[in-house]
């Protein structure tokens, strides 16, 4: 029997999953540095907080969820014991004609009601225990972020409480491109009493400052307000108004959700229904002035931080717990589920599930399946090739070769260190192979007398290093290949770059264009200063050697902090 992965789930493999990981740490660090902090949550949740918070006519608890059904009371094992005992009862409680007086009747009967009443206690117990113990996988984590911060009082911590959750989501939807049953969301919640705009304003720019981290490009903000208890029940009165007028014109699903939830009509895709909806009454004619005025300072707040958006007024997401402001991101390259990120204010939610009123919510969702695949479509790949292919002649040289090869993982780039021995042949005809950049070929017993050789493969270049020099010489010449490597990747983004400059002048242009921060460059040039006494045969001390090592790796640490070690830049725009 071969067994294959259940329908609309899958496995992410390496590279790409190096990619996600990139995408998941950019989004650990840049919401850090708004004080959010990471919360862990369980996977699944009792039934009826979902039913609750997301709403019982959504789509979402009302088709998509993966819920379980069937209460495991016939297993329990006091509801059994009792089950059995009443059998035997009523068995001995129906013997041959005459053959029993009426005292043991009555005593059967008496023994019988007694296992009965213990039964039914016992099934009654289990019913509603296994019903109340329902449970489901989380089709999304606003609700157990706020099960959880009303769980663990966190309205006593310093306001507002910051959390964002990375994990996977489940849904039982229809899978296509885009949409999976067991996705991936990244997602964070602010709480506390402040429904303050510029808290509203802040999340987006958080949101937005983190895609520009992992540069996703040409994303789109839509932004909409949908009022609070004040004013939507009046608009949701008149929607269904003008929907019951135009019933016949609308799908089943239309049709039953005008006594349920109207709004919901607003975010159906139905190509038939769209002219329909399009004359029906704006929400934003309808808010109160508290949430006129709400959603006015949102846009301000958002133009003082230069976030451009476009308003639409059927943004009514697909959730029941949101209130005033909703918004959603769209990004390139994904076909109708182009939704990458949702996400809205929901003020009575904590006070729904139980908490303190005056907890007021705000917060998003990052679809990460569809992110990494507008990602993958701008061109963003990671290499899962190695930086430096270190090979080794012979046992003698395998040491050195290993702790060359930690120095290199110490600094963050990708070794590999094959397992046996190879010939210089051999080792650098794998390298190219494989394509990797860069190859140390260290060995003590070679003809050549005492030498080892980096191998620029990019560059057709090769450094030889004397064996008593070794290890600090082979360090630098490896270090000056990396360098020089980073800083090529880099220039291809200068559009008027000369093809093949020198280390010097390539160095100089990055410089020009500011490309570099003070550190790094004052870093390289400190190490050069010493590779270039190498390159010329004249005396340099080990210090010196170690120094420059040191200030190599600062740099390239540097550059890997500014440019992201493992995503390498995108295409020129
Ligand atoms: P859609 O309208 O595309 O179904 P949604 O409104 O159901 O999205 P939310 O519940 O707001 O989505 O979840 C936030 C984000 O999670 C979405 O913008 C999307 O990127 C992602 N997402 C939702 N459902 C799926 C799915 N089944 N597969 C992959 N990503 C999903
Ligand atoms: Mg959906």
């Amino acid at each position: 029997m071969k067994f294959q992965a259940i329908k609309g789930v899958r496995d992410i493999l390496p590279p790409e999953s190096a990619l996600w990981n990139r995408v998941e740490q950019a989004a650990r660090e840049v919401f850090a540095t708004y004080g959010y902090g990471e919360i862990r949550l369980p996977i699944f949740e009792p039934t009826e907080l979902f039913r609750k918070s997301v709403g019982e006519e959504t789509d979402i608890v009302g088709k998509e969820m993966y819920s379980e059904s069937d209460p495991p009371i016939l297993s329990d094992p006091k509801f059994i014991a009792g089950w059995n005992k009443v059998k035997e009862l009523a068995v001995a409680y129906d013997p041959p004609l005459g053959t029993m007086g009426d005292e043991s009747r009555q005593q059967i009967l008496a023994e019988a009601r007694k296992w009965l009443l213990a039964g039914y206690t016992s099934m009654r117990w289990s019913i509603e225990e296994a019903l109340e113990n329902l449970i489901s996988l989380r089709p999304e984590a606003t609700a157990s972020v706020v099960r959880a911060y009303i769980e663990h009082g966190m309205h006593t911590w310093p306001s507002p409480v910051k959390l964002y959750y990375v994990g996977p989501m489940f849904r039982r939807e229809r899978p296509q491109k885009g949409r999976y049953r067991q996705f991936y969301q990244i997602g964070a919640e602010l709480l506390g009493p402040s429904d303050d705009p510029g808290l509203d304003a802040e999340v987006i720019e958080m949101l937005l400052a983190f895609f520009e981290r992992i540069r996703l490009t040409g994303a789109t903000l839509f932004i909409n307000s949908i009022g609070d208890k004040n004013c939507r029940p009046a608009y949701v009165e008149r929607l269904r108004g003008e929907l019951q007028k135009v019933r016949d014109k609308l799908g089943a699903d239309s049709q039953r959700r005008i006594e349920t939830n109207p709004l919901r009509v607003l975010d159906s895709k139905l190509p038939e229904e769209q002219p329909i909806i399009d004359r029906l009454p704006h929400i934003a004619d309808c808010l109160c002035e508290a949430c006129r005025e709400h959603y006015e300072e949102l846009k301000r707040q958002l133009a003082l931080r230069k976030i451009e958006y476009e308003e639409n007024w059927r943004l009514v997401r697909g959730l029941d717990y949101y209130m005033r402001t909703t918004f959603e991101i769209t990004a390139p390259g994904l076909g109708s589920q182009n939704a990458v990120c949702g996400g809205g204010r929901y003020d009575g939610l904590v006070e729904l599930l139980g908490g303190p009123a005056a907890t007021k919510g705000i917060g998003f969702a990052i679809g990460t399946d569809r992110l990494i695949l507008s990602l993958q479509n701008e061109g963003v790949e990671v290499s899962s090739t190695p930086d430096v292919f270190m090979a080794w002649l012979d046992g003698s040289s395998y040491q050195e070769a290993r702790s060359l090869a930690s120095v290199l993982r110490g600094a963050g780039l990708v070794v590999e260190i094959p397992a046996k021995p190879l010939n210089p042949r051999e080792a650098l005809g794998l390298a190219n192979k494989r394509n990797i950049p860069i190859a140390v070929v260290i060995g003590q017993n070679e003809v050549s007398a005492g030498v080892f050789s980096i191998r620029l493969l990019s560059e057709r270049e090769q450094f030889k290093a004397v064996v008593a020099n070794a290890p600090e010489i082979g360090r630098l010449l490896v270090f000056r290949a990396l360098l020089e490597r980073t800083l090529r990747q880099l220039a291809k983004r200068i559009p008027t770059a000369e093809a093949e400059p020198s280390f010097s002048k390539l160095l100089s242009r990055l410089e020009e264009q500011n490309m570099l921060p003070g550190t790094v460059s004052y870093n390289i040039r400190r190490a050069m200063e010493v590779f270039d006494r190498v390159a010329h045969n004249a005396a340099v001390n080990k210090d010196e050697m170690n120094t420059a090592v040191a200030s190599a790796l600062f740099a390239l640490q540097g550059l890997s902090r500014s440019y992201g070690a493992q995503i390498p830049l995108p295409p020129q725009s």
